[in-house]
Formats: structure tokens, C-alpha cells, sequence
């Protein structure tokens, strides 16, 4: 049984602060800060470049690939990290279209984040292949599959409402069609299990700076199923995805399994901020956090729905279709999530409607979920949100 209240203290959070947006931007743990100095006086001062042997930089990608692989479902020697998100969505799109040929559409849903979708059209551009990209209702997935689909390309969870797909079955339809799935776990991993090996995913992404609390900027996360990494050939073939990268050949020619979805030099620093997370992670049952996030989230439903009854539920009631978040539609919510977050709880707002709210049950609890619903009360029966200094835009929702 996990320990949370043992966990809540790892993380560090600031003094009168109700933290709801974790699903954007993990806390940081405590033993960040001092874990990251010492790698940069003992590893980078004093090895200096002697750190890529010593110090296991090079290897670094891997090895937490594997940690990452731990929380979801995915086998050892399957995971690898490095870049951004929206690098790796083109990375496991343009392998996914690769071992599907003779078929052109790229299908996926318009609750899928923006940058998923213009990474698939500027790929599809560059191709000049005549692929096509189907953009549905999330709904109408399961039915748009059709032997035209070469690639399902979804995010597991709507980051707007936190509707969550079936993945085990929507992996298995598409199977059944021909078509091989790129599934985005940005919204899950370290939001509930995940089985990508059980679902059967071909391609699996993510980020590890949200729930994964791996600080601004960490890199994401690759998986490959083991049944097509040999026959992936990478659209972005750098030399640390090479065969032999020190042996600085002419010609490309991919390294074995998943190393081969490296592009460049990793992010040392910032994958050794995210290394002191895998440590808290590995004290966590997700079936535990799974558990806590529900009766969380409930709780705050119901406490909303009594105290604020101008706000609607924007998100699935029923948990088993619903992520680690939930949202209401506010009409101006805006100003009061700006309202909210100077009165101590900070959640977040994406346009035009939605003030969001992730629930983390690491480093959020019952007493949290209470103060923030009375917190969110006062200011809506109070108009505390209708001030001219609550509507001003900033660039970051
Ligand atoms: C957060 C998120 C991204 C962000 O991608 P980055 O390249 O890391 O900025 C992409 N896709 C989804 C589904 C996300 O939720």
C-alpha cells in the first residue's frame, strides 16, 4: 500500500498553495536541487567530458527509459528518452506510416493536443506522399476506421475534458483493419496504470514534466512494440540512433532495438532532474494512485456541483472514462481561474471555456480537495473573479 502522506512530503510545495495543475507541470522534489548540483560540480566540473563513460551519460537515455517502462507496462529494453513530445509524435507517426505502406490516411480525434496534429501535417507534407490526415469526433473513431487507415494516431486522454479512449480496444479494432496505433500518454502515464504491451499499442509517447514531475522541459519518452522495432527505419536518423556512432561512417545504418529512436546528445541535466522523480515513483503502487485520484476527484465534483452551481461539468462522470483531471465550463473562466490561482489554488484555464483541474494524489489529499472547492465557492458567489486585473491576458493559460 502506498504511503502518501510519506510521498506528499518529497515533493516541495510552496507555503499556502493548493496545487491542481501537476497534469501541466510536476512539483519539484525535494532531493532535486541538491542531486542536480552535485551532477553538475562532480559529473560535469570534474569528469567534464570523461562523464559520457564515468558517469553513464551515455547510457542515460536507457536506462530511465526503462524506469518510464516500469509505469507503463512497458518490458525492459522497449523505452528510450530524448527530445520533446512533439519530436517524438513525428518520430512513431513517420516509423507507423513506414510499416503500413499502400494505405494513406493518418486517422485521429479533434479532442488530440494541437501540436500532436501539426506534427502530422507537416510530416504528411514532407512525405509528399499523398497521405491524408482524418480529423473525427472522438466518438466516431471506432467507427472512421476503415482499410484506408493506415495509422490510428490518439492521445489516450482529452487534455481538455480528461474523456479517456479505450486503448486496449481501439488498438484491437485497428488491428483488425490493418492499421497499426501511435497512442499518446501524455495525460497517463503517472495518472493511472497503463498496459501498453496488454493494449497491444505499436507506438507509444509522452511527456514525463507532468505527472512524471520531471521538471520544465524534461524530455519525453519513446516506446516501441517489439514486434516492429527491427523493422523501423527512423525519419530523423541522428548518430546516437546509429549502429556505431563513434565509429562516424557516412552512411546511416540503425542501432539494434529501441536505441535506434535516439536522435542526438541527451539532455544530461534534465534527465537527471527527472531520475530524482523515478525515485519517489518507485515507492508508488499506480493502482493505489489510480484509486486516490478517483475519490478525489469525486469529492471535488460534488462539492462544486453544490457550492457553484453556474459551472457544468465538462468532463465524464463515469471515473472508468476519465482521466487524472477534471474541468467545468465556466464563461468566464478566465478570470476566475486568474482568481483562484491569487487566492492560493492553482489549476489552469484552456480556451474558450475550461478551467481545468488535475488531481495528484502524490502530493494532493482530501483536506487539499476540501479547501479548494470552499476557496472556488467564495470567489463564485462572491464575483471575487470580476475585477479588471483578473481578465488581463497573460502568454502561458
Ligand atoms: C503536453 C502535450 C504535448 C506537448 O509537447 P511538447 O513537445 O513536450 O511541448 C504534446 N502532446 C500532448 C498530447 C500533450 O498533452
Amino acid at each position: 500500500m502506498t504511503d502518501f502522506d510519506h510521498i506528499k512530503g518529497l515533493f516541495h510545495l510552496p507555503e499556502g498553495v493548493i496545487y491542481l495543475d501537476g497534469n501541466s507541470l510536476g512539483p519539484l522534489p525535494q532531493a532535486a536541487p541538491a542531486r542536480i548540483a552535485s551532477m553538475v560540480r562532480d559529473e560535469w566540473g570534474d569528469m567534464l567530458i570523461r562523464g559520457w563513460n564515468k558517469a553513464g551519460w551515455m547510457e542515460q537515455p536507457g536506462r530511465v527509459g526503462d524506469r518510464i517502462g516500469r509505469l507503463i507496462g512497458a518490458p525492459p529494453g522497449t523505452v528510450v528518452m530524448g527530445d520533446t513530445l512533439s519530436i517524438k509524435v513525428y518520430q512513431a507517426l513517420a516509423s507507423a506510416l513506414d510499416i503500413v505502406p499502400g494505405r494513406n490516411v493518418v486517422l485521429t480525434d479533434n479532442g488530440n493536443f494541437p501540436s500532436d496534429i501539426y506534427m502530422a501535417e507537416g510530416l504528411i507534407r514532407s512525405l509528399g506522399a499523398g497521405h491524408e490526415l482524418r480529423i473525427v469526433d472522438p466518438e466516431a473513431v471506432e467507427a472512421a476506421i476503415d482499410d484506408r487507415v493506415a495509422v490510428v494516431m490518439l492521445t489516450e486522454v482529452d487534455y481538455r475534458t480528461g474523456r479517456r479512449h479505450d486503448m486496449a480496444n481501439l488498438t484491437k479494432i485497428a488491428h483488425a483493419a490493418g492499421a497499426v496505433c501511435v497512442w499518446d500518454l501524455a495525460h497517463s502515464a503517472g495518472a493511472f496504470p497503463v498496459d501498453v504491451l496488454g493494449a497491444g499499442a505499436d507506438f507509444a509517447v509522452g511527456c514525463t514534466y507532468k505527472y512524471l514531475n520531471g521538471g520544465p522541459g524534461a524530455p519525453a519518452f519513446i516506446f516501441v512494440s517489439p514486434d516492429h522495432i527491427d523493422k523501423v527505419q527512423p525519419a530523423l536518423s541522428g548518430w546516437l540512433g546509429h549502429e556505431a556512432p563513434f565509429a562516424f561512417d557516412l552512411d546511416y545504418r540503425a542501432g539494434s532495438g529501441i536505441e535506434r529512436m535516439r536522435v542526438g546528445t541527451p539532455p544530461v541535466m534534465a534527465l537527471t532532474a527527472l531520475e530524482t522523480s523515478l525515485d519517489i515513483w518507485d515507492q508508488v503502487d499506480l493502482a493505489d494512485v489510480r484509486a486516490r485520484s478517483i475519490e478525489l476527484i469525486d469529492m471535488f465534483i460534488a462539492g462544486v456541483e453544490a457550492g457553484c452551481p453556474s459551472l457544468t461539468l465538462a468532463s465524464p462522470r463515469d471515473a472508468s472514462i476519465r482521466g487524472s483531471q477534471v474541468s467545468f465550463r465556466c464563461a468566464d473562466g478566465y478570470a476566475v481561474m486568474q482568481a483562484l490561482i491569487d487566492h492560493g489554488v492553482i489549476g489552469d484555464f484552456r480556451a474558450p471555456d475550461i478551467i481545468r483541474f488535475g488531481f495528484t494524489p502524490l502530493y494532493i489529499d482530501a483536506n487539499d480537495v476540501k479547501s479548494a472547492v470552499s476557496i472556488l465557492e467564495n470567489i463564485m458567489t462572491q464575483r471575487l473573479w470580476d475585477q479588471p486585473r483578473y481578465h488581463e491576458r497573460q502568454t502561458v493559460t
